[in-house]
């Protein structure tokens, strides 16, 4: 287990990395910042509603930097009222023209979904609430679910994940948006072992 001064060691040494970076390669991820030397305004190009995952960090894997993107991040990247409100800020509050839904192989929060409907499931005493929202965009590979096993089984969490970000997306899209003028709503997933995020249609 690492100990919390050592976790502290590897967040001071990550943050000089990060000011390293900006000194050396500023482009990929400074603030534009004014002459006047005050605070900028944040203009991110895109909101992203990410699963929790920890390996999943959106900066990251898109190489963005500060005041790049407008990110919101929950478990199983389920929309309640005030994501709903985050997102709606993002696109119409900061001029965000793109929303991404990011969901990615190897989701707990699906896994742990489609688990419910499973007899010979363990009891997982998480996400109630969150696998409650997931729950109905997982009927049409519910079934598969439940008749698969080994690498078949993978294959199904894999489509369960896509359909989720489907159902995110179709989601968002009914938000009343106040500039709904273009405004796209894509959804992606992250392949955790390649590193690739792959655009769904
Ligand atoms: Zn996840």
């Amino acid at each position: 287990m690492i100990s919390a001064q050592d976790a502290m060691e590897r967040l001071k040494s990550g943050n000089a990395g990060f000011v390293a970076a900006i000194q050396s390669d500023g482009e990929s991820v400074r603030i534009e910042t004014p002459d006047s030397g005050e605070v900028p305004p944040q203009k991110p190009h895109t909101v992203i509603l990410s699963c929790a995952d920890s390996r999943v960090p959106p900066e990251v894997i898109f190489q963005q930097g500060c005041g790049q993107l407008f990110v919101q991040r929950v478990a199983g990247h389920v929309i309640d009222e005030h994501m709903r409100e985050s997102i709606l800020f993002g696109c119409d509050g900061l001029g965000s023209r793109l929303v991404l839904v990011l969901g990615h192989r190897d989701c707990g929060a699906v896994k742990a979904t489609l688990a419910l409907s499973d007899p010979e499931a363990d009891e997982i005493p998480f996400l109630d609430r969150v696998r409650q929202l997931i729950q109905p965009g997982l009927r049409d590979v519910q079934e598969a679910y439940l008749q698969s096993s080994g690498s078949a089984r993978t294959e199904v969490i894999n489509d369960a994940v896509a359909c989720h970000v489907r159902a995110t997306v179709d989601e968002v899209k009914k938000f009343n948006f106040v500039e709904p003028d273009g405004l796209q709503v894509v959804g992606a997933v992250f392949d955790i072992a390649s590193g690739e995020v792959i655009f769904l249609d």
